[in-house]
C-alpha cells in the first residue's frame, strides 16, 4: 500500500515537471484586469488568443492537459465588487466571481432559491466550491473523454467539437453521453448550477466592447458550446423573484457519492394556486447538450393536483425525446425515477 502511494506520488511530480518543461516555450502571457472595461479591452485585443480565467478550477486543468492552450490570460479574480448576492425588488443579482461556497451557503439563496443552494451542494468538493465562481461553472468545458485525453498521453482525440470530421463517442465509450438532443457532438453539459439556474428564469448580463446584452441562459448554449463571443464577459445573473406559491427542488443522480458529475440531474420549480399547478418549470441536467427543458413534462402537469400518478405522468413524458447510443439506456429510467420524485418532493 505504502508503495502504491509513493508510485502515483513519484508519476504525479515527474507528470507535472513535464508539463512544465513542455511548458516552457509557450507560457501564456498574464494579465491581471482591475476593472471590467480592461478585462474587455484585453479581450478585444487578443480575441481568439485569450481566455479568462477566474478560479482557474477548469481552465487550468486543460491547459495542463494540453486541450487547450491560450496565449494570453486575462485573470478576473483582480477585478473588486465582482463576487456579490443582492436582492432587489425584481428579484437576485449574482455577480460573476461569486464562489460555488457563497451560492450554497447564502441565507437568501437557502430561503427563497432553495433549488440554487441544493445545486451548489452537490458540486465537486468543498475545496473545488471554494475556488470555483459561478460563472466559470456555466462555462466550463465538457467531460467527454475523448475531448479531454490529453496528448501527454500518447494518444489524443481530433474530435468533431474541436474541428475535426468525427464524433468518437457516438461509436465508442459513450455511458456517460446525451441521450437527448445530441446531434454533432454528444457530449452533455456538465454544469449542475446551469439547470437549476434555467428553472428559476435566470438572465446573464453579457458585456463587450459594444456595450451590453441580456441573455436568457434558455438561450445561453448551443450544441458546441455558447453564445459568448471572444470579447465578451459575463458580468452578472440576474434572477426573477419566485412566484408566490412556489416550490423548487433540485436532485442529481452521481456514480461516486462524494465528487461526482451528474448522470443525471433534475431541477423543476411548481407554483400552484388553489392547489392547482398553475405553473412549472422542469429542467434536465446531464443528459444532453445543453440544460434540456422538458415541455412536455410540463405541459401533463398544467391544472392538475400533485399526486403520484400525475408526476409518473409528467416524468414519462420528460424523457420521450430520449433517443439513448449504444451504452446510455440505463440513462432513461434513472432521469424518469428523479423527475417523478422531484415533483412529488
Ligand atoms: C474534480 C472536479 C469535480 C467537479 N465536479 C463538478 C460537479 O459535480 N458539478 C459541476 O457542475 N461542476 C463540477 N466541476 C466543475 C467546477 O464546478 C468548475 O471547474 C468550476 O465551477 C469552474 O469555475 P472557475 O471559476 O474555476 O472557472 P475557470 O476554470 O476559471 O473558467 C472556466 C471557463 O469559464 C470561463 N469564464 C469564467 N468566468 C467567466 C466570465 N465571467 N465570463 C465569461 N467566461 C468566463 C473561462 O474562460 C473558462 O472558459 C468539477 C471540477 C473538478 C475539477
Ligand atoms: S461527444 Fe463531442 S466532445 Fe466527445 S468525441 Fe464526440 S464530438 Fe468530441
Amino acid at each position: 500500500m505504502k508503495h502504491e502511494v509513493l508510485d502515483t506520488r513519484i508519476i504525479d511530480d515527474i507528470l507535472s515537471l513535464l508539463a512544465r518543461h513542455w511548458g516552457k516555450s509557450k507560457h501564456p502571457e498574464h494579465f491581471n484586469a482591475r476593472t471590467v472595461d480592461e478585462a474587455i479591452s484585453l479581450l478585444n485585443e487578443y480575441k481568439d488568443e485569450a481566455s479568462i480565467i477566474a478560479g482557474g478550477t477548469d481552465l487550468l486543468c486543460l491547459m495542463k492537459n494540453k486541450v487547450m492552450a491560450p496565449k494570453v490570460l486575462v485573470n478576473i479574480k483582480t477585478i473588486p465588487d465582482l463576487s456579490y448576492i443582492k436582492e432587489e425588488a425584481e428579484g437576485l443579482r449574482i455577480g460573476a466571481l461569486t464562489s460555488i461556497t457563497g451560492i450554497e451557503t447564502s441565507p437568501i439563496i437557502r430561503d427563497k432559491y432553495p433549488m440554487l443552494a441544493e445545486a451548489a451542494h452537490s458540486v465537486a468538493s468543498p475545496h473545488i466550491r471554494n475556488m470555483g465562481t459561478i460563472v466559470g461553472n456555466l462555462c466550463q468545458d465538457v467531460r467527454c473523454w475523448y475531448y479531454r485525453r490529453s496528448p501527454i498521453t500518447g494518444r489524443s482525440f481530433f474530435c468533431l467539437r474541436k474541428g475535426g470530421e468525427f464524433c468518437y463517442a457516438v461509436g465508442g465509450e459513450n455511458a456517460y453521453h446525451a441521450i437527448i438532443g445530441g446531434q454533432k457532438c454528444f457530449a452533455v453539459c456538465p454544469s449542475d448550477m446551469a439547470p437549476a439556474l434555467s428553472a428559476l428564469g435566470a438572465t446573464l448580463k453579457i458585456v463587450s466592447p459594444d456595450g451590453e446584452r441580456a441573455v436568457p441562459l434558455d438561450e445561453f448554449y448551443t450544441s458546441l458550446g455558447n453564445t459568448l463571443e471572444p470579447d465578451e464577459l459575463i458580468s452578472e445573473i440576474l434572477v426573477p423573484t419566485p412566484r408566490y406559491g412556489t416550490k423548487q427542488r433540485f436532485l442529481k443522480f452521481r456514480l461516486r457519492k462524494t465528487i461526482d458529475f451528474a448522470i443525471s440531474s433534475v431541477a423543476v420549480a411548481i407554483t400552484t394556486k388553489a392547489g392547482r399547478i398553475s405553473n412549472t418549470r422542469i429542467v434536465l441536467g446531464g443528459v444532453a447538450p445543453t440544460p434540456y427543458r422538458a415541455l412536455r413534462a410540463e405541459d401533463t402537469l398544467k391544472g392538475e393536483v400533485i399526486t403520484d400518478s400525475v408526476a409518473e405522468a409528467s416524468a414519462k413524458a420528460a424523457v420521450s425525446e430520449a433517443r439513448p447510443l449504444s451504452m446510455n439506456s440505463y440513462k432513461v429510467p434513472v432521469t424518469e425515477a428523479l423527475v417523478k420524485r422531484a415533483i412529488v418532493e
